[in-house]
């Protein structure tokens, strides 16, 4: 679903409200006592928990919602790309959290939440006190399979960044860049298949070489991926040839391109036959959903939460529902654009099961922009409907931007979505 104005958005709600009553009285589990006002926790507040708590505000302001956040400030991945390569400041990435709780009339705690006690339907904080709710939405967004890739650990990330979570990863990556000299090697490993942003690390490499082309223009950019083939692929490797030729090169799985194991002291990666010497390594890992999907028993083997794409509900918990990318939601990619998709459709399905009303089927949307330099970008788009006869999501429409589409345009339509999606989460 694409960010709607407020008046807008309420002119839905108002429909969806007429089926029923506005206020959201509950019978609380434990004492069989009703209450008048319904309560909603949210975990997390990125761009899925921030823009789920405020839409439930804005779908039913009888609501009682609260977020649990555990850093003052958010800090957006998306624009940390820009920040890497000297186009942003860091502090462009920050949102704060004044307006939602100051304006949508949203309970803000700073706290980490720890564990969730299903039965008795609360959320244990740091500090050893509790949140009922009697609806739970978790969105605590991913962690790093530090086990995954031999000698890269926490400790390691320190001297090889991953830069996949802003903040400081992202300002120690920048500052290797600035140091690095010319004639050097930017070394990125990609992941495997799902993983946050699946654009992501293609982006990165374009806007490195950006930085590289007009600083230190000896330099390359190498990727070692542990896929055969990525998104948007054919309009990176164009791109490429046309703004960064014989600079970026891209090594894919079946010529030797996953990694086996990591000397982050030596910037040294080896693969099965081979090994690469980096001037400034980027270690992008394998990921898994936040901890604290793990430590509450919402994930499945795969280590994601498994939900009813219906209402984002978890099959192993009830009355918690998990969104972003912590979530399966096949074929959805891990994108904040995806996340605050399916916290719109949540939202509007918590409000619904509150109310002993069955959710409607959903229809969610995608669209991710890719910087290959300032003026120069690129996208893909998705339209997922949730089949009933499957019981899940359904891409119905996808996109991209053609070999010669404008891509001066698709960068200003980039930039504008960036300031869309800010104010639609946290605004
Ligand atoms: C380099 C890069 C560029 C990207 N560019 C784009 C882009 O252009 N477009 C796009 O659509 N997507 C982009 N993404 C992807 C996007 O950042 C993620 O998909 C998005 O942030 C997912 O939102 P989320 O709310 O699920 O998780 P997050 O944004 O990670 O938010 C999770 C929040 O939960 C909090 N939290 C976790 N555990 C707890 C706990 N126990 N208690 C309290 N709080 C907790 C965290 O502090 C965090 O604030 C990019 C990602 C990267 C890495």
């Amino acid at each position: 679903m694409a960010p709607i104005s407020r008046r807008s958005f309420i002119k839905w709600a108002g429909a969806i409200s007429a089926l029923g009553t506005v206020g959201c009285s509950v019978n609380h589990p434990s004492t069989g006592s009703r209450r008048e006002k319904a309560r909603v926790a949210v975990v997390g507040g990125g761009f899925a928990g921030a823009s789920a708590a405020k839409y439930l505000k804005l779908l039913n302001p009888e609501l009682e919602v609260t977020l649990v956040e555990q850093q003052a400030n958010y800090l957006s991945c998306p624009g940390s790309n820009e920040v890497i390569a000297g186009l942003k400041q860091p502090d462009e990435l920050r949102r704060k959290y004044d307006i939602l709780r100051n304006v949508q009339g949203i309970q803000t705690v700073t706290a980490e939440a720890q564990t969730i006690d299903t039965a008795r339907r609360t959320v244990s904080l740091a500090d050893g006190s509790a949140i009922p709710y009697d609806r739970l939405i978790v969105a605590p967004g991913i962690d790093f399979r530090w086990d995954a890739i031999d000698g890269y650990d926490e400790t390691a990330s320190l001297l090889a960044p991953h830069a996949w979570k802003a903040g400081p990863q992202t300002t120690l990556l920048r500052r290797q860049l600035q140091a690095m000299p010319d004639g050097g090697v930017v070394l990125i490993t990609a992941p495997a298949n799902p993983y946050r942003c699946p654009p992501g690390p293609y982006e990165r490499a374009s806007l490195i070489a950006h930085f590289l082309k007009r600083y230190k223009p000896r330099s390359k950019v190498l990727i070692l991926d542990a896929k055969t083939q990525f998104s948007k692929q054919s309009l990176f490797l164009q791109g490429w040839e046309e703004l960064y030729p014989g600079m970026v090169e891209w090594i894919s799985a079946e010529k030797e391109g996953k990694i086996e194991r990591v000397d982050a002291q030596s910037r040294v990666v080896f693969t099965e036959f081979d090994e690469h010497r980096a001037d400034v390594l980027n270690v992008i890992p394998p990921q898994k959903a936040g901890k604290l999907a793990h430590q509450a028993g919402l994930t499945d083997q795969s280590g994601w939460c498994p939900i009813d794409p219906l209402t984002f509900e978890s099959p192993l918990a009830p009355y918690v529902h998990i969104i972003g990318d912590a979530c399966t939601a096949t074929p959805m990619p891990k994108s904040a654009f995806a996340a605050n998709s399916q916290a719109k459709i949540c939202a509007a399905a918590v409000i619904d099961l509150l109310q002993d009303r069955e959710p409607g089927h959903p229809s969610l949307i995608n669209h991710c922009y890719s910087f290959l330099k300032p003026d120069y970008a690129i996208s893909i788009t998705g339209v997922y409907k949730y089949s009933p006869t499957e019981k899940q999501l359904e891409a119905v429409s996808t996109g991209e931007t053609p070999m010669n589409g404008d891509r001066r345009k698709e960068a200003e339509h980039a930039r504008s979505w960036q300031k869309i999606i800010a104010t639609d989460a946290f605004g």
